[in-house]
């Protein structure tokens, strides 16, 4: 009885075989790593192969290499290892083409006096002649292991006596040099300028400013607004370098918060030329601004058309505030929504869930999340929101009761540890407080589908690895301990990639090394899974594929 059984399924076999070897041959293979799949087994193969933009096998060396033909390329990893292309859920990509080849980016910088060279060599290069000298966020002084100290007035003065400066520590701080204050109209015995809320600059005893302007809404944001974006003909300049920084960190898509209609349309234009090298998923809506605009935002919610993109560029939810009053401020210690506002907010939620859209919101501390999931609760009520994968973002104070809320209301959990670069001030912030700011094994343990992300490029800095880093060991940028809750680095690894799919609507095409998904994957100069925890923050990708094709390889960088 056995034999007609397994006689049929070699047939099977045996048609599928020949299927196989009918197949044209790859384009590329890649052979002798260690391709770290993150599949949902996570497991490993020797070599992985690619036709067009998609993945059609991974296997052994043997079973891959039969495969390629003439005129596939062949790359010898040299037991090199593999990861899929990273994905952060929430970034704010888009607007940092702006400014981003006139920043002085310190992602990544662990030390004062590398920081202050690459000043002075800014500075040296624009030749006193005047221009700004700045960056704008994703870095804290915290993270210089060599000197942890603020910048004074008089230092910036020194590096830069002929240029102003403004240097932005997340949106906690920004410091600016004499020129600056100048160009701002922040003078000893006058009056604050009045777009910036009372007390954010700082004075000394005698009045006169320190150089340092607090805080984030009226403070950091205003000097932030002043300073020079990059010319109409250097913005496309500026997003390539941008998406180019990007693929050398190893990141293949991104989750964008408000996506800028002009970066927009120079993204479009490189898709539709076949040379855009990094996925990107808008979050977008206008979130009310005050009572008199709900009605108006209600009604433009059946409007918003979502998923009509592809897997390169394509909006995919309602985000990042409902109702703009109630958004947690970026190092607030407290939250006291009001019974009136929370009520605005849910109206606001039930007309998203009611027009069927995915929602993707900001939520920073826990009493914003308990009063937030009160009014979920009480759409999921009338319009159930199961279907609609609504994300809390950020959530650094979230709790176990909070994530079993979430569960049971099919809701995900955007993780966007502002720690990273932020802990110090954190620290200062909370006290103790901050040490599970946020509970990643609390998260992890919960069993909710939940990602990594960085909440970059001003609130904090962009490399995945620094990321990866912080979740492995609990210590932030330059190597100081600030969270007591860390994971494993294939929970960590699991985060940033395939879970991160499901985020971005594109668990069918990203996330993974396996047959049938887009080709989006990282070479790495060591292997992630047992390099040093320390290392980790080090780990350089050598090669990065968007779509079968190499967007970066290290072989031919600049
Ligand atoms: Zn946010």
């Amino acid at each position: 009885m056995r034999r007609p059984i397994l006689n049929s399924s070699l047939a099977v076999l045996f048609v599928l075989a020949t299927l196989l070897a009918q197949q044209p041959a790859p384009d590329l293979v890649f052979t002798n790593g260690k391709i770290i799949t993150v599949d949902e087994r996570f497991s490993i193969a020797q070599a992985v192969a690619i036709r067009g933009d998609r993945i059609v096998a991974t296997g052994t060396n043997q079973e891959i290499g039969q495969l390629a033909g003439p005129n596939t390329r062949r790359i010898d990893l040299k037991g090199k290892s593999v990861i899929p292309g990273i994905i952060d859920n929430h970034m704010h990509l888009l607007r940092a083409a702006a400014t981003w080849t006139k920043e002085v980016r310190w992602d990544g910088v662990d030390s004062r006096k590398q920081a202050v060279e690459m000043l002075r060599a800014r500075v040296k290069a624009a030749g006193n002649n005047g221009d700004w000298i700045y960056n704008i966020g994703g870095w804290t002084h915290h993270q210089f292991a060599d000197d942890p100290r603020p910048f004074t007035r008089e230092e910036l003065d020194q590096i830069a006596p002929n240029n102003p400066v403004a240097l932005q520590e997340s949106y906690f701080q920004v410091f600016l040099n004499s020129k600056a204050l100048a160009m701002l109209k922040i003078e000893a015995g006058a009056p604050d300028p009045a777009e910036f809320v009372k007390g954010s600059i700082v004075r000394d005893a005698a009045g006169k400013p320190t150089g340092v302007v607090q805080g984030d809404i009226a403070g950091t944001r205003v000097v932030a607004s002043k300073m020079p974006r990059v010319a109409p003909e250097q913005l496309e300049a500026s997003a390539q370098a941008l998406v180019r920084d990007m693929n050398r960190a190893g990141l293949t898509s991104v989750g964008v918060p408000g996506c800028d209609a002009d970066i927009l349309g120079i993204l479009e234009k490189w898709k539709a030329a076949g040379k855009l090298n990094v996925r990107v998923f808008c979050i977008i809506g206008a979130a009310a601004a005050n009572p008199a605009t709900v009605d108006r935002t209600i009604q433009q919610l059946p409007g918003l058309k979502l998923f009509q993109g592809d897997s390169y560029i394509d909006n995919v939810s309602f985000g990042e505030s409902v109702y703009s009053p109630l958004h947690d401020p970026m190092f607030a210690t407290t939250s006291n929504p009001t019974a009136d506002q929370l009520e605005i907010w849910r109206k606001l939620a039930m007309a998203i869930a009611q027009a069927g859209l995915p929602l993707h919101v900001h939520a920073e501390l826990s009493h914003t999340i308990d009063t937030f999931l009160d009014q979920v609760e009480a759409v999921n009520k009338e319009h159930p929101i199961k279907n609609l994968r609504w994300a809390l973002a950020h959530v650094n104070q979230i709790n176990a009761p909070q994530l079993e809320r979430m569960k049971k209301l099919g809701m995900y959990a955007a993780v966007h540890p502002w720690a990273v670069i932020n802990g110090g001030i954190m620290h200062e912030g909370f006290g103790t407080g901050a040490d599970d700011m946020p509970p990643l094994a609390t998260i992890q343990n919960s069993g909710i589908v939940w990602g990594l992300g960085t909440d970059g490029t001003a609130a904090n800095q962009t490399l995945p690895f620094t990321t990866l880093s912080f979740a492995v060991t609990g210590k932030m940028a330059g190597g100081r301990k600030v969270i007591r809750q860390t994971i494993s680095r294939e929970d960590a690894l699991i985060a940033h990639t395939r879970k991160n799919a499901y985020f971005v609507f594109q668990e069918n095409n990203l996330g993974a090394i396996q047959a049938g998904k887009l080709a989006d994957l990282v070479v790495l100069d060591r292997d992630y899974l047992t390099v040093p925890a320390d290392q980790i923050k080090d780990i350089k990708p050598v090669m990065t594929v968007v779509g079968g094709r190499v967007v970066y390889d290290v072989a031919n960088a600049r």
